[in-house]
């Protein structure tokens, strides 16, 4: 592979990972931008995981005018010093060298990191002062913190806002914890709530979507509340409320100048961004002039802070770290 990493110019063209839960997607950026992705449901194993990663980077970046110079990898999980500290929502076990597993199939320097970290770094420049907090909603909740544009990891974890405790008498979460931001409001725990009205008959729109027994996700929950469904909008209001209690945290331990939220279900014009800004605004600290703003799955936050990300390790320059 030719090393066109060799003098390390913004324009080198890097590939970017975004490994969620749900899905994986792949960008070949170069220059800042997104030249070329791709979008794939991540399959159930890990085997699998590791051969459409591979596959996808290599045919996203295939035929362009310069090879890629490094991969980076946002993947939702912990990562602690390059290895997966924890990723409950992907299988890895924990100490994983995902570089490593990667490197039979696709031979280009990786560098990992957690996901909600690359999306950080993907709008870190827009907020360059001061301390900006983010808070990622897709399968499972996620976080990170920069501060005067460059990301404070802590020993990895800083920022994981998915495991703030709301409720200490609530449901346990998988990190060991009970009442965790994310066992209370998450892609996943919305999805669990929709299928449970579906089986229960107790909405009738969720009930018909289900037949066939296809398994309902957040989105449908999301569409029955629009649609005047009392017990969709009830979980959802609930759900809501929790994460606005998760941002009074963040408020008290970071007092941020901004909170980045980011994922589709938190944009401001859905049924659940709105009931989220309306408990912020009810609740939130009378002191607190932290702002809110939201930034949109489209706008590839977390493949750019990846790439980003990449760029820097494999020329020495570790922006935002
Ligand atoms: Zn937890």
């Amino acid at each position: 592979m030719p090393d066109t990493a060799a003098g390390g110019g913004r324009d080198t063209l890097v590939a970017a990972v975004d490994w969620g839960g749900t899905w994986i997607r792949v960008a070949a950026v170069s220059a800042g931008r997104v030249v070329r992705k791709d979008r794939r449901a991540k399959p159930p194993s890990l085997a699998e995981q590791y051969t459409t990663v591979a596959g996808m980077v290599l045919r996203t970046t295939s035929g362009l005018a310069q090879a890629p110079a490094a991969v980076g990898v946002g993947l939702a999980g912990v990562v602690q010093d390059g290895v997966v500290g924890t990723a409950l929502n992907l299988g890895f076990t924990d100490g994983t060298d995902v570089a490593a597993a990667l490197r039979p199939h696709l031979p280009l320097p990786t560098y990992l990191l957690n996901d909600a970290q690359a999306t950080a770094l993907g709008v870190a420049a827009r907020w360059p002062h001061g301390t900006t907090c983010v808070l990622t909603m897709g399968t499972g909740i996620g976080g990170a913190v920069i501060r005067d544009g460059s990301l404070e990891p802590g020993l990895g974890g800083a920022g994981d806002f998915g495991h703030v405790v709301i409720d200490a008498g609530g449901p346990h979460c998988p990190c060991g914890g009970t009442g965790c931001l994310e066992a209370l409001v998450s892609g996943r725990v919305l999805a669990e709530a929709a299928n449970v009205l579906a089986e229960q008959g107790s909405s009738p729109l969720l009930a018909a979507r289900a037949r066939g027994g296809r398994m309902l996700h957040a989105g449908d929950l999301r569409d029955a509340a629009e649609h005047g469904d009392d017990r969709a909008a009830g979980v959802l209001d609930r759900s809501a409320a929790a994460l606005a209690a998760g941002l009074r945290t963040i408020v008290a331990t970071h007092d941020p100048h901004h909170i980045v939220l980011a994922g589709a279900p938190l944009a401001p014009d859905t049924w659940f961004g709105r009931a989220v800004r309306t408990h912020w605004d009810r609740t939130r600290p009378r002191w607190a002039r932290t702002q809110l703003h939201h930034v949109g799955d489209d706008e590839d936050a977390a493949l750019l802070g990846a790439a980003s990300y990449a760029l820097g390790r494999s020329t020495g320059t570790r922006p935002g770290s």
